[in-house]
């Protein structure tokens, strides 16, 4: 699943919240910068 994350609030919507309208569910913002989905960091407490 592809997320994205709105410039304006800062939101995490997926590309099922977007739809076809191509903006921001939250706020209508139609900026939207697209998430890499394998940043996930592990890390350790020393
Ligand atoms: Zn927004």
């Amino acid at each position: 699943m592809t997320e994205y994350k709105c410039i304006n609030c800062k939101k995490v919507v997926t590309l099922d919240e977007i739809g076809s309208k191509a903006k921001c569910p939250y706020c209508s913002s139609k900026i939207l910068i697209k998430l890499r989905p394998k940043t996930v960091k592990l890390v350790k407490a020393r």
